[in-house]
């Protein structure tokens, strides 16, 4: 189950986002200042932040942008400043998502629900970071804003599919997927009989990439299970 921080200073509407997100069974930590918040955020690796604006000890902006600069964590900023200049600006500074006071606790939760779903379906969201991977002699470059990929340092073309399996492999480089797995991750669903359309991918995938497809070095099959990413990070 998702790990949810809720950092807010105002104890009655603390205690009603926590009663909310524990009956949705999602584990909850709370903290009412915001170097608390700030400790826990780094500490805890929540899956998401519910962020207040006006803090004690640390403003809400300042602490989503020190948190910006380590973790792309999903964060829903709830704040009494409405204007549509300060909403801007906190998405600006990196939120996802931005819920005025006062809000409908059931809101809240729907709000989080859609994050963490957007999040699970959308590997491309999970990292703006280019991402560089050598083995042996060779080098392969990911960058997901752009959606390129560079194989020593020469551009090879992704469909959006095999995209998305190469991104979401290497980002957990030496974890094993299963062909569901795979599915769920990249389409959203899992439908029974589909899993061998993960295997043709893959095989694509692997021409565009690897030098030997006989004896592939990133995309590693594990018999029985599914596939890892074998590259080894910059
Ligand atoms: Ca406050």
């Amino acid at each position: 189950m998702a790990k949810i921080l809720v950092i807010e200073d105002e104890l009655k509407i603390l205690q009603i986002i926590e009663a909310y997100l524990k009956k949705e069974g999602f584990h909850v930590y709370t903290a009412i200042d915001g170097r608390q918040g700030l400790d826990l955020a780094k500490n805890l690796n929540p899956d998401l932040i519910i962020l207040d604006l006006m803090l004690p000890g640390l403003s809400g902006e300042q602490l989503l942008t020190e948190v910006r600069q380590i973790s792309d964590v999903s964060v829903i900023i709830l704040s009494a400043k409405t204007s549509e200049d300060e909403r801007i600006f906190g998405l600006n500074i990196g939120a996802d998502d931005y819920l005025s006071k006062p809000f409908s606790p059931r809101e809240l939760v729907a709000r989080v629900q859609a994050q963490l779903r957007r999040r699970n379906v959308s590997p491309i969201n999970a990292t703006t970071a280019i991402l560089t991977y050598s083995f042996n002699q060779g080098t392969l470059l990911i960058d997901p804003n752009k959606y390129e990929v560079y194989r020593n340092q020469k551009q090879i073309y992704l469909t959006p599919t095999e995209f998305k399996i190469l991104l979401l492999l290497s980002q957990s480089s030496g974890q094993v997927f299963s062909r569901g797995q795979l599915l769920e991750r990249i389409q959203g669903n899992s439908f029974e009989g589909y899993e061998r359309t993960i295997d043709s991918h893959i095989k694509n995938l692997r021409q565009k990439i690897e030098d030997n497809t006989e004896r592939p070095q990133y995309i590693l099959t594990v018999f029985g299970v599914g596939y890892k990413f074998g590259g080894t990070r910059d």
